[in-house]
């Protein structure tokens, strides 16, 4: 898919005031410095559409990014901040679950995880969550120009094994990105295609 247009249209915290549109949305979240802001500028093509994070945990926000005026990207807080205090950690938590439940624009979830680190259990706990929801996610390694090719192997095929722990059907499928080097973007920007056209199809 070509990115013809991609525009900020609105933060929310509360998801009743996310857009009305039926366009089909796909959400990307991860922890924090995962690189999720350099990813989305990536997708976008531009430089700085998704800040690239300052002041980690300080907005727990949801952002809606309007790509070729037909789908949504939406920007998710990030999680496992270290610095932040237990009612921030509750109102993410909050946040996050009625996005999860109540979103009916929602395709999938990414699930954005720095290659350069093996599974960590909060991200596995994320994603049994995302699962026992019933929330269709990809995972996207990031920051894939960091480590060799073998190593990206090893690491993944690491990350599948424990993954399988969980006994679910499938594993979900993932991705290698770099946003410094504009890796995985064609990848991920044809199967958001494959799941737009899908939608579309159904309308
Ligand atoms: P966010 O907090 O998840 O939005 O992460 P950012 O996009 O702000 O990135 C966090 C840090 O990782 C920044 O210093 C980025 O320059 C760096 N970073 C992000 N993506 C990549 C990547 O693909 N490769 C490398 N080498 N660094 C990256």
């Amino acid at each position: 898919m070509k990115i013809n247009s991609a525009k900020f249209v609105v933060s929310n915290s509360q998801v009743d005031q996310c857009p009305k549109n039926p366009f089909p949305e796909y959400a990307f979240i991860g922890r924090s410095n995962v690189g999720k802001s350099s990813l989305i500028n990536m997708i976008a093509n531009q430089k700085n559409l998704a800040k690239t994070s300052g002041r980690p945990g300080k907005t727990q926000l949801i952002n809606h990014f309007l790509i070729n005026n037909n789908w949504f990207l939406v920007d998710l807080p990030g999680y496992g901040y270290a610095k932040v205090s237990k009612s921030n950690r509750r109102e993410f938590a909050k946040l996050i679950k009625a996005y999860f439940t109540k979103r009916k624009q929602l395709i999938c979830a990414f699930v954005l995880i720095d290659i350069r680190h093996s599974a960590q259990k909060n991200d596995l706990e994320f994603m049994a969550w995302l699962n026992e929801l019933g929330v269709a996610f990809y995972i996207i390694f990031t920051k894939s120009d960091k480590l060799k090719e073998d190593q990206i192997k090893a690491t993944v095929d690491q990350y599948n094994k424990d993954l399988e722990e969980y006994g679910w059907l499938e594993n979900p499928k993932s991705f290698i990105t770099s946003s410094t080097k504009y890796m995985g973007k064609e990848e991920l920007l044809n199967e958001i295609e494959r799941l737009n056209q899908d939608v579309f199809k159904s309308q």
